[in-house]
Order: structure tokens, then sequence, then C-alpha cells
């Protein structure tokens, strides 16, 4: 297939490298000329011109740029592009763009592949990186179900797994799991470093070890993204942060009257619970996806 890819930074750059190892011709178009000179040598070709992407006769297009440029991009390359060419991206917020880009592209269809490192740019693209993570894709009421299968066959090619969802469900569902802990893991190492003394401080940096590197991994990335997401997903990310500051309460309560029978059974559920989100193959086991696909009431938080 020929391959069209804007934006070629972590993501599209990654996903550049699958693809061409899979057989495919890619050609990708970025912002800066130093950036397609770097690229040229992962795919077959690059430029700074849009309109390239048309003189390739490419079948599909996959917009990789920040979130911000998405539509920007989407309405710059309806111009060129002939209608029965397929486009898709893959911001990390799916209704707002949805929303807009049918307006452009009617048989437009959201994605959203489920990887990635704390790094940027296309130096930090790298091959595999989407090995076994899930690639979501929202498709409208306008979208050719073979348009979606070829790209359901392009997500496996990198080695994802393709699933289809509602754009509405998969923006609240990554508020949790990914927009979330970007807040949480920056409020932490903003706590951190309001340790008043600074010999304490400085121990605390050197003893930070494996436990400091997990929790706060994902509050070291890149700024730009952690705002958009933030920016294009406020609702559904308020939300959790609203429920989040409340078992922060909790804990905060169990602490102070010393409750530790009730703290150590808390901490008991979080461990049982935690594979439900972290171990993919959990569904395989009955007894397990029962626990999962239980949500927690309200009214046993506190
Ligand atoms: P990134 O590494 O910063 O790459 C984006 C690249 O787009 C930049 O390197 C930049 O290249 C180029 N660019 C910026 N504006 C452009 C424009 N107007 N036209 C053409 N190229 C432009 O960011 P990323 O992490 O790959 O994220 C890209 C998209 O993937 C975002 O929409 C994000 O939501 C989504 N996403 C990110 C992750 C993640 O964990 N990082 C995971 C899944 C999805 P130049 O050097 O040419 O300026």
């Amino acid at each position: 297939m020929r391959i069209g890819i804007v934006g070629l930074g972590l993501i599209g750059g990654s996903l550049g490298i699958d693809w061409v190892a899979a057989g495919h011709q890619v050609w990708g178009v970025s912002r800066k000329l130093e950036t397609c000179q770097q690229a040229g040598a992962l795919i077959h070709g690059s430029s700074t011109d849009l309109e390239s992407l048309a003189a390739h006769d490419v079948e599909v297009v996959v917009i990789c740029t920040p979130i911000e440029s998405i539509i920007p991009t989407l309405k710059y390359l309806a111009g060129s592009l002939s209608p029965q060419v397929i486009v898709t991206d893959v911001g990390s917020v799916k209704a707002p763009i949805m929303a807009a880009a049918q307006e452009i592209w009617p048989s437009f269809i959201g994605g959203h592949p489920m990887g990635g490192t704390e790094s940027s740019g296309i130096a930090a693209a790298q091959a595999h990186l989407f090995r076994g993570r899930p690639y979501a894709f929202t498709p409208s009421a306008n979208t050719d179900p073979q348009a979606l299968q070829r790209l359901q066959a392009l997500a496996r090619d990198v080695e994802a797994e393709p699933l289809v969802c509602a754009a509405d469900v998969h923006d609240q569902a990554v508020a949790w799991i990914s927009h979330l802990p970007v807040m949480i893991s920056a409020a932490l190492i903003r706590a951190c470093m309001s340790a008043e003394d600074p010999e304490v401080l400085g121990l605390a940096q050197y003893l930070a070890s494996s436990g400091f590197r997990d929790t706060s991994r994902v509050g070291g990335g890149n700024p730009d993204l952690g705002t958009a997401m933030a920016q294009y997903n406020k609702t559904a990310l308020l939300q959790t942060l609203a429920r989040y500051r409340r078992h922060l309460q909790h804990l905060t309560h169990l602490v102070e009257t010393d409750n530790w029978g009730s703290l150590h059974t808390l901490l008991a559920q979080t461990q049982t619970q935690r594979p439900c989100f972290v171990q993919p193959d959990i569904a395989l086991n009955p007894e397990a996806a029962a626990l999962c696909n239980t949500p927690v009431p309200i009214d046993e938080e506190s």
C-alpha cells in the first residue's frame, strides 16, 4: 500500500519504520527540513510540502502531528487529495477531532495507537513500538467498512491489536488510564520538589529508585502532549481528577486515624485489581475477569 504520514515524530516515525518493514511504500511530510532529512533514512521519502502526498498517489494518509495541528492539516490536505484516499490520525483524543474532521472529510476514521515513550521527535522513533498494544479506531456513520478493514490490517502490520470504539467512550477511558496518570505523576514530582529542607530534598533525589521511576515516568514526558491532552479532553479529565481527589482524601483519613486495618484491606484490594489494567490476558481467567468488570461503588470508598 502507498501510505502518507504527516508529522514525522515519535509516533509517525515509528509507524513508518514498521510499515516499511512490512513492505509498504511510505512517504512522509514534516514541518522542518532537518526532520525530513533524518526521516529519509527510515522511509521512502519525505518533504515539507503537504501536496507531495498527492503526487505520490498515496492510498492512505495518517496524520501524526500534535493534536492542535490535526484539523488544520486535514483542511489543507482536503484541497489536494482525491476523495477515495483513506484519511486517519493518531491523536490521543478522539471526540473533538471526529466532530471537526467529519465536516471536512466525511469518511475520516479516527485512530489511536496505544504506544509511546517519554521521548518525542524523529530521533525517538523506533521499530516495534506498538507490538502487542491496542490500536483504537473510531469510525463515523459515513465510514466505508472496507476502509476500516484496510486500516485494521495496517494496525496488524505494526504488530498492534486493532479495536473499534465510540470516540466519546475512548476519551473517557483514556482520561482514566493515560491523562489522569500524567496529572498525578506531575503532581507527585511537584510535591517532592516542595520538600523545604535542602538536605532532605537532596537525599530524596539520591535515594529515588525504581518505585519513584515508575510513578513519575509520565509526569516527565512531553509537556506539549500533556497540555494538549488536558485541553482537548478537559471534561473527562476533570471527572477523573475529582474522583481521584476523593480517593486521596480517603487514604489521608485512614492514615490520620491510624486505621491500619482498613488501609491494609484497601491495599490488598488494589494489589488484586492492578492486573486488571496491566495484564492484557486477564480476560482469559473468568474469576479475574469478573473482578475486573465490577466497578467499586463510591459508597465503599469512604
Ligand atoms: P512528536 O514526537 O512531537 O511528533 C510530532 C511531529 O510532528 C514533530 O516531530 C513535528 O516535526 C511534526 N509537526 C508538528 N507540527 C506539524 C505540522 N503542522 N505539520 C507537519 N508536521 C508537524 O509527538 P508524538 O508523541 O509523535 O505525537 C504525535 C501525535 O501522536 C499526537 O497527536 C499525539 O496525541 C499522538 N500520540 C502520542 C502518543 C505518545 O505517547 N507520545 C501515543 C499515541 C498517540 P518537525 O520536527 O518537522 O517540527
